[in-house]
């Protein structure tokens, strides 16, 4: 399934087609930032020191992300969007490629970034200052307590992301060099059980030290195994699967010319949430639940169904793959996937429900399967 898309996010500029976009919980860590350097007794000055700061350490987020999504490029895989979030930047691939080689480039193109700009620093800290690591908000000259940040943060970004535990890039390496050796869905599942280890690791040493922010990483490294682990099943139980053997053949569905009231009564008696409209039973748009009830509140009781306006989900062929198809929906926010013959006639529909339900009756005949063959 597709990243989740995050909602109230600010456009911050384009290269390459890709933009970066900033989360607005990114003025959560500015106004604390600003806080906690005025509680210290800082003045204005000593805030936009510290904002600086910051802009130059996400600056060297997004050029991480860069290092993933123009390496993507490369290989004709297009990047949605790069969001900078407080703990970090997250470039939504639109699909990963299936050849591990293409995904370990990928992957290590990231942290390959952070290894260079590092780098640079260290060499130019050590030609105008000799190699002396300052402590960046302590005394000393700026330039030299700007590259020592340079040089300390990226060298920790690089380490951090090389932890072997989803969602860090290396979970994602160790993936690619087990998928090498066996099936994708295997690798994964040995990738995600070692991320699963470390997070546990993670949220002790973070709550025996009294560090949260480890604790915080254990929990997200938690979530990251998980959801990759779901996503590599999904993957493995839809290969090959088309919309037709998932979709089902009984939906709710009525003419155009039938009434909002009359629709409304059906939705009171049971059933869908969505409606399917037709128009003499061709398929013409679907009605939300959400649209049919504000229809009702604006007084439109006795309006015919066609002429509220009906999200306009497009309808695919019965042999279109299923994952693909249905990451579409998703991405579209379309409740309903309809499946539609050549001539026109709709033969059934795909949601969310019926998705899950499928995809659990293939992971149980699986497992038959294996016990059967033991
Ligand atoms: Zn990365």
């Amino acid at each position: 399934m597709a990243a989740p898309t995050l909602g109230g996010s600010l456009a911050l500029f384009s290269f390459r087609g890709i933009k970066v976009h900033v989360h607005w919980t990114f003025l959560l860590l500015v106004a604390w930032v600003v806080f906690s350097v005025s509680k210290g007794g800082g003045g204005p000055r000593e805030i936009a020191v510290q904002l600086a700061m910051l802009a130059v350490v996400f600056g060297c987020v997004v050029l991480h992300e860069y290092g993933h999504a123009l390496t993507a490029l490369h290989y004709h895989v297009r990047t949605r969007d790069i969001t900078l979030l407080p703990i970090g930047g997250m470039a939504s691939l639109e699909r990963m490629p299936e050849d591990p080689l293409q995904e370990l480039w990928i992957t290590v193109a990231g942290p390959a970034v952070n290894l260079v700009i590092a780098a640079i620093a260290a060499v130019a800290l050590n030609m105008l200052y000799g190699f002396h690591l300052l402590d960046p908000m302590g005394p000393g000259p700026l330039p030299a307590r700007a590259l020592t940040l340079l040089f300390a943060f990226n060298i920790g970004l690089f380490l951090f992301n090389l932890l072997p535990a989803f969602p860090m890039d290396g979970g994602r390496i160790l993936r690619a060099l087990l998928s090498m050796r066996m099936p994708r869905t295997q690798a994964t599942r040995i990738a995600a059980s070692v991320g699963r280890m470390m997070a546990i690791g993670l949220l002790f040493a973070g709550l025996f030290f009294g560090e949260p922010f480890l604790a915080l990483i254990g929990v997200f490294v938690l979530i990251g195994a998980g959801a990759e682990l779901r996503a590599a099943r999904e993957r493995a139980a839809l290969t090959g699967v088309t919309v037709r053997q998932m979709m089902r053949t009984s939906y709710w569905a009525m003419e155009g010319h039938s009434s909002v009231q009359q629709a409304v009564d059906a939705l009171l008696a049971g059933g869908d949430h969505d409606l399917v409209v037709l128009s003499d039973g061709r398929y013409r748009g679907i009605l939300t639940r959400k649209r049919l009830i504000e229809a009702l509140s604006a007084d439109r009781g006795g309006s015919r169904l066609d002429e509220i306006p009906l999200l306009e989900a497009r309808p695919v062929p019965p042999d279109a793959p299923a994952r693909s198809a249905f990451a579409n929906a998703m991405a579209q926010r379309w409740p309903l996937l309809p499946v539609q013959a050549p001539d026109g006639e709709l033969l059934g529909v795909v949601d969310a429900e019926n998705y899950a339900e499928f995809i659990m009756v293939q992971q149980a005949r699986e497992a038959g399967r294996t016990r059967h063959t033991d």
